[in-house]
């Protein structure tokens, strides 16, 4: 079986090398070196021997990322991509342009097992786990289209990145190697709809990524509701685990707050959220939500949204509301990846 070799990490990529075609450390740090630039062939890497690039062939393989579409808001450069796989299945990952850098927001699953009745990435289902160098390759050949650095990375596109944990894992190892990407855990926010026993192993490795949480609800009455994953994780635990990792790692944790017209949205919602939150250090994004066709949920009124955001802050809770970037272009993850599917 031919190796996948961006699924390697550093080390292990040298090991193979050298186990394989007896490499030294300077040229596997070649390989290394054009696999993170987005080569999608062994002879794109010139300063490698045309006999090595044959042997290399034989036993290992670059994975490729197609574009398969590409939307760029006229409003503000937000840029949509639809990768294809391998395998035929979609992807998307959506790039926003910010005056201190670019930021990519990925995808870690094809479809998604959490069934949140707002979200368009699970009306589909669930059809598989991405591999470490499928979440990996969407930065990668982002970067190479735009031909443009990314800074910034977001685990808040289609699918939960802790359903998919061993494969996020190895791609949270790769993606900070100077050789490669080079991009801190620092710069990394991982969201997640609140598995709680996978937060705690994240707060034991301790490692500095802004996790953020997707809340949505001030009480498990409400988030049974919406979001299936609250039946089997209530309420306390999720804030235990939460205030656990802040203890921990010394990050501020993010809390999602989509705001559904009448659901979750009251001034008594507003009330009991800051009740559970007094005394915890975080941050509450408020997120108009956004209309998905199948579903019936309608995004709050604007006016509700600034209300509900005063009380928070009357209650001292950091709060703020989402900027909307690519609005032209459905920018929210799972839309162009079921449209594709209907065509
Ligand atoms: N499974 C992870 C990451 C994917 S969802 C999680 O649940 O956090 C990424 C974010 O988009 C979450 O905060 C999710 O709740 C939000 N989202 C999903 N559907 C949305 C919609 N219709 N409008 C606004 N935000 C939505």
């Amino acid at each position: 079986m031919q190796i996948d070799l961006k699924s390697l990490t550093y080390t292990e990529l040298e090991n193979f090398l050298k186990d394989n075609f007896n490499f030294p450390k300077y040229k596997a740090n070649q390989v290394y070196k054009w696999l993170y630039r987005g080569v999608t062939t062994f002879d794109e890497m010139t300063d490698i021997s045309k006999k090595d690039r044959e042997n290399l062939k034989e036993k290992a393989y670059i994975n490729i990322l197609e574009i398969q579409r590409k939307l760029v808001s006229k409003i503000d450069g937000t840029t949509k991509y639809l990768f294809k796989l391998s395998d035929g299945e979609y992807v998307e990952s959506v790039v926003m342009r910010y005056k201190h850098g670019n930021s990519i927001c990925i995808s870690t699953q094809v479809g998604c097992k959490m069934r949140c009745d707002f979200c368009a990435s699970a009306l589909n289902g669930f059809i598989r786990n991405l591999t470490s160098s499928e979440i990996i390759d969407q930065i990668i050949f982002a970067q190479k289209d735009l031909g443009e650095k990314i800074s910034n990375v977001v685990l808040m596109g289609m699918g939960e990145p802790l359903d998919n944990m061993e494969n996020v894992l190895k791609f949270l190892e790769n993606i900070h190697h100077p050789e490669g990407l080079c991009i801190s855990h620092r710069h990394i926010s991982l969201s997640t709809c609140g598995l709680v026993d996978k937060i705690d192993m994240l707060s034991d490795m301790d490692m500095q990524l802004t996790l953020s949480v997707s809340l949505h609800a001030p009480n498990d009455e409400i988030r049974n509701k919406i979001m299936p994953i609250s039946l089997k994780y209530p309420y306390e635990d999720l804030m235990k685990s939460c205030k656990n990792y802040f203890n921990k790692t010394k990050r501020r944790i993010s809390l999602e707050y989509i705001l559904i017209d009448d659901l979750n949205d009251s001034k008594e919602c507003a009330k009991m959220l800051s009740d559970r939150l007094r005394g915890f250090s975080c941050h509450v994004n408020l997120i108009p939500a956004n209309s998905v066709k199948e579903k019936p949920h309608q995004k709050s009124p604007m006016q509700k949204v600034m209300e509900f955001q005063a009380e928070l802050k009357r209650n001292n809770i950091n709060a703020t509301v989402r900027r909307t970037l690519g609005s032209d272009i459905n920018a929210s993850c799972g839309q162009l990846r079921n449209k594709e599917k209907q065509n």
